[in-house]
């Protein structure tokens, strides 16, 4: 359950009701068109993440005013915001170097460039659902063959997708200082991954089918005022101008991934070895520009110990994955304790 100061924002429905945009206060909506603006009657929080820092920081102060307020309980949570483009990176040297001693075991671990760049790729914006949508297996080829068949191979991978808010113009990177100007919350996100599909098709141009079939987001984007800050891990070698962060610091949150209610793992994020604004100003360094609901993920978290690991794969050694009617749970914590929400998903056969 959310406490009073967390103040997430979520588009909600009542029965027969318009999409509202509402703030999760307790076990309950407060709902922000009726209390504060008849601006929040949207569909989205686009419009909302599209006015920038100034207003969200007043928003959040008048919506501390109103946590008294009666709350709504009988909702349904939809996609909280259009998602734009989606990027997936990379981001954990512990998931990179299990992946790398699975796949890659009589070479090193990680590839020369993975230390001098946040390595990422291209994802698929329309396929992001919210929590509570049923994935279906997906379908593709597959070895040995290759025959067209189902994944028996279906996993998941524990991330935190950061929501831009504010976009910036083609030609004109965005510095690692910047980023509060830009990104204005996180959600968590389950990367589901089709291992079989993945591993036949990547090769030359990285993950295609077997992640595109759908990716699960939650319902409710906490702010980056809501988050606690720590420092983050030395980076050896010096990364490069551009990926240097003043003070490098890193968001201090854990993570839980249960299956079927039990828990199996509890990721750290905050020893990922790339920091959120260095995946910001990564991703923009090359002049891209950036558009208000853009979304992008951290990469699988994994930590050092094997119940730290973010994806059953790492977890089982690539021996073990999800059957039709498992349900995955991630949720999260600040390091002070705070909840964060959840994001879950249940497998239905294809
Ligand atoms: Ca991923």
């Amino acid at each position: 359950m959310f406490d009073r100061t967390t103040l997430p924002y979520g588009v909600f429905s009542r029965p027969g009701g318009q999409r509202r945009i509402g703030v999760a206060v307790d076990d309950g909506v407060l709902d922000l068109a009726e209390h504060l603006s008849p601006a929040f009657e949207a569909d989205s929080l686009n419009g909302f993440l599209a006015e920038g820092p100034a207003r969200w920081a007043s928003v959040r102060e008048q919506v501390q005013g109103l946590v008294g307020m009666p709350l709504l309980h009988d909702v349904t949570m939809h996609l909280p915001f259009e998602v734009a483009d989606y990027v997936d990176f990379y981001a954990s040297e512990q998931h990179a170097t299990n992946l790398g001693r699975m796949f890659r075991p009589d070479g090193e671990a990680l590839l020369p460039n993975w230390k001098h760049l946040p390595v990422g790729y291209h994802g698929r914006a329309g396929t992001v659902v919210v929590s509570g949508t049923d994935i279906v297996r997906p379908r593709g080829l597959t070895l040995p063959g290759p025959e067209h068949r189902a994944s028996a191979k279906l996993d998941v991978e524990v991330e935190v997708g950061f929501v831009v808010g504010v976009g910036s113009e083609l030609g004109t990177p965005v510095a690692t200082g910047d980023f509060e100007d830009h990104v204005f919350g996180i959600v968590l996100l389950n990367d589901w991954s089709a291992r079989d599909i993945q591993s036949y098709e990547y090769v030359p141009l990285g993950p295609f089918l077997g992640k595109s079939f759908a990716t699960s987001i939650s319902p409710w984007v906490v702010p980056l005022a809501a988050l606690d800050r720590v420092p983050a891990p030395v980076q050896d070698p010096p990364v490069a101008a551009y990926l240097q962060v003043d003070g490098h610091w890193a968001f201090d949150l854990t993570l839980s991934l249960r299956r079927n209610g039990s828990e199996v793992s509890r990721p750290p994020f905050a020893g990922m070895y790339w920091t959120a604004p260095q995946l910001l100003a990564h991703l923009t360094a090359n002049g891209a520009s950036l558009r208000t609901g853009d979304l992008f993920a951290s990469g699988t978290i994994s930590g050092d110990e094997v119940d730290q690991r973010g994806s059953f794969i790492e977890l089982t050694w690539n021996t073990e994955f999800l059957a039709d009617g498992d349900t995955v749970t991630i949720s999260a914590t600040t390091g002070s304790g705070r909840y964060l929400g959840e994001v879950s998903g249940r497998v239905v056969s294809g």
